[in-house]
Parts: structure tokens; sequence; C-alpha cells
């Protein structure tokens, strides 16, 4: 007889949205709430609310015990104590033990991992990655971030920061990262980078018909690439060069860990058809003479959700 499905609570905290889910063991997402982020809300503050938002998701779906917790946060974390190391998007969360705290107040054990490395995690369980043992995850999001898989085990690195493809510099004295080094994959192809490139051409959006109808501070990535559809110049030109610096960012990580598969999540990966038929043929060019078959697939559109139910499944399996 087969089991029936374990019940899973996930959290995820991100700079923009937080949200809690109750996912079952064969990758259902049963029930999702989720708010928007307030940034300066303190620790103790935001554990009530994380507590008050997974009570409230397994209510709907009158489940009273979960039978484990897993939490994405979107900066380093020490996935042993369960605590946030340092929070980029959200300062004031530096040192968090949000891991035991959710653990004791619902009684189940809970694993905390980094948002990128998890979203991998559950490419693995349940997505693209299930039958492939050596692949990459990259988000493109308002950040670049990674996590991958080599020979079948997830590589965390000595510092739980593997995979940080974001930071590898593809411009030497290009732009500021925000990590301090200059040039960085992040600084040129993220969410924040292609709206800041698009505001640097000031005079040419004043002559784009479409970007210069939208005001400067929606100008995101979404808009550029819908404007690119409708047929703008401007737009299509920032587009073609974000193509190819992430065809030169991933072609970088192809060199290094020799995957078969690249996944793609993230928000840009959202953004219309033209992205993925386009960086395919951009990083077969980048190969040059290092040609190899390599697939480029698009994220599973849940991964998100499932990236904080798959860490206690996940970790489960490993520590056997
Ligand atoms: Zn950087």
């Amino acid at each position: 007889m087969p089991k029936s499905p374990r019940n899973i609570l996930g959290f995820d905290i991100g700079g923009t949205k937080i949200s809690a889910v109750v996912g079952s063991s064969d990758g259902e997402i049963r029930a999702k709430i989720e708010k928007s982020t307030i940034k300066h809300l303190g620790q103790e503050r935001m554990t009530q609310q994380l507590i008050e938002m997974g009570q409230e998701a397994m209510e709907s779906v009158g489940l009273k015990k979960a039978d484990g917790i897993g939490i994405i946060f979107a900066g380093l974390v020490d996935k042993e104590k369960g605590m946030v190391v340092s929070a980029p998007n959200l300062p004031g969360m530096k040192k968090f033990g949000i891991g035991p705290a959710l653990q004791k107040h619902f009684g189940a054990p809970a694993v905390l991992e980094n948002d990128a490395t998890a979203a991998a995690i559950a490419e693995r369980l349940f997505g693209a990655g299930r039958n492939v043992d050596d692949f990459a995850y990259i988000t493109l999001s308002t950040g670049i971030g990674g996590g991958f898989f080599s020979a079948g085990h997830l590589v965390r690195g000595a510092h739980g920061l593997a995979g940080e493809f974001g930071h590898n510099v593809i411009m030497i004295n290009g732009p500021s990262c925000g990590c301090g080094r200059q040039g960085c994959l992040e600084s040129l192809a993220s969410g924040k980078a292609i709206s800041r490139r698009v505001k640097e051409n000031i005079s040419a959006l004043r002559d784009s018909e479409l970007l210069s109808r939208i005001p400067v501070q929606n100008l995101d990535a979404k808009a550029v690439f819908d404007a690119m559809e409708n047929g703008d110049g401007l737009s299509r030109l920032i587009v073609e060069e974000t193509v190819y610096f992430l065809a030169v960012g991933i072609v970088n990580v192809v060199c290094t860990l020799d995957p078969e598969l690249i996944i793609l999540g993230g928000g840009i990966t959202k953004s219309g058809s033209y992205l993925f038929p386009q960086l395919r043929k951009a990083i077969m060019d980048e190969f040059k003479s290092m040609k190899r078959p390599i697939r480029v697939v698009k994220a599973m559109p849940n991964v998100t959700d499932l990236a904080a139910v798959s860490l206690p499944l996940f970790y489960r399996q490993e520590d056997k």
C-alpha cells in the first residue's frame, strides 16, 4: 500500500513578499497565504506574523499538525543553527534564529536554507532535475543567484555559499555590484541592472515611443521586455545586450561545472517568449570551440513554493 503523503509547512521570507504554504510530499501545494514584506518589522513581530500565516494556511486545509517545516530566505543562512547570517534586502533579520522559533511553536523539525539553493533542491525532487545528476539552477530576478547538483549531490560549499553565479565578474571595471566588486553578472543582467541600464540611456529613452510613456520608477525588466515585443528599438538593444551578458555568465558556469542541464527561474524568465530561444542560441555561440550538448529550460512555475516544501523531504533523505 502506498504511504500517505506527508504534510509540510513551508515559509518564504523575501525582500518584497513573505508567504506560508502547506504542501505534500508528492509535490502538491494545498494552501498558500501571501503578504507584502514590512521591511522594518523586527524579528519578534516577523516571527509572530509567520506563525499567524502558517496557522491560517494549515487551518484552511484542516491540518492540525505538520510533519516538517521548510523555510527559505533570500540571503546567507546557517543551516545547522536555523539562523539568518546576513540579509542584504532585510537588514533587521541578521542573526534571526527563525528555524528554532518556528520549530518550537509548530512542534515539527524545521530546516532553513537559502532560496536559490532550495529551488535547486525542488527541481531535483519535482522538476527537470529529477533524473539529472549534473545540473545548475540559476535564478534571474532582482538579483542573480543559484545552486547546483554535481554527480547527484547538492553542493553547498564550505560556507554554504556555492552557486553564487551572480557574482562572477564578466566585465572588468564594469558597473559596481552590491557585493562590492565591479562588473558582476548581477550588476549587468539582473532585473535591477536592466532598469538601471535603461535609465542610463536617458536621451534615447526620451526618443523611445513606448518607454517614454512609462513612469521612470516602473521601468522594470518586464516593462522593457514588453516594449521590445511591441517593437521598441531601445528595449530591443537592452534585451539583446542582456541576453549576451547572460550567455557569457552561463558559459562560465558550464566551464566550471560541466552540467547537462541549466534550469532558469525568477521573474525575468516570465518575460515573454523571446528570452529562451535567443539565450539558447547565444550560449551556443559563446561556447566557441568548447561546444557541448546542453539543455536550457525554464523552472517549474511554482518552484518557489515547492522550494520550501522540498527542504524537510530532501534533507531527511540526505541524512539517511
Ligand atoms: Zn557582485
